[in-house]
């Protein structure tokens, strides 16, 4: 950025280059079967969510 260095502070170069570290949602495991799953979300396999049955899954 076109600012002299003396007036950039730390906080603001740590910020602009921690946003290009992000990486995304990290993939979690279920707790119930093992299948990766988004934070946050029920379980697309199994249906669970913090250890519980949340949406019935019809099995294939
Ligand atoms: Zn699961």
């Amino acid at each position: 950025m076109a600012l002299q260095q003396s007036k950039l502070s730390k906080q603001r170069s740590r910020m602009r280059r921690a946003a290009n570290r992000y990486r995304g949602l990290q993939p979690g495991k279920c707790g119930m079967c093992g299948e990766a799953v988004i934070p946050h979300r029920v379980c697309a396999k199994c249906g669970h969510y913090k250890g519980r049955q949340v949406v019935s899954v019809t099995a294939e």
